[in-house]
């Protein structure tokens, strides 16, 4: 129990740092890409209204980026309500092992089996 709960607070610290790079390299490409008149712009923006332009642009690095950084925000929101480790469809807890390989991970392993064979987005 007790490693496990060292290693939760591991994971979480992890997330949240990429969380803040996540951000920042989002800001930095679309400022490149100028999908926003300016910096000061960019600043004063929510960070959802900014993934949502980032997908809407189909710039693949800049999706690909706005993609993982709306992952990692849900995970890091679920932090915040006190459902981090839990599956976001059939809320089992997530394995730990799981989690260590993508700490952004919503979904346990058999909603994740699940999902992927009856996948029709
Ligand atoms: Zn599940």
């Amino acid at each position: 129990m007790a490693t496990s709960d060292i290693s939760f607070d591991q994971l979480k610290q992890r997330l949240e740092q990429e969380h803040g790079l996540l951000a920042k390299e989002l800001k930095h490409e679309m400022l490149l890409n100028t999908l926003v008149p300016s910096a000061t712009a960019i600043e004063s923006a929510e960070l959802g209204e900014l993934m949502l332009m980032a997908k809407s642009s189909f710039i693949p690095n800049l999706f690909d980026l706005a993609i993982r950084m709306e992952k990692v925000d849900a995970a890091v929101c679920s932090i915040k309500l006190g459902m981090y480790g839990f599956c976001v469809d059939c809320e089992d807890e997530i394995e730990l092992a799981d989690l260590q390989d993508d700490p952004a991970q919503p979904r346990c392993k058999s909603c994740r089996v699940h999902s992927r064979y009856h996948h029709n987005a």
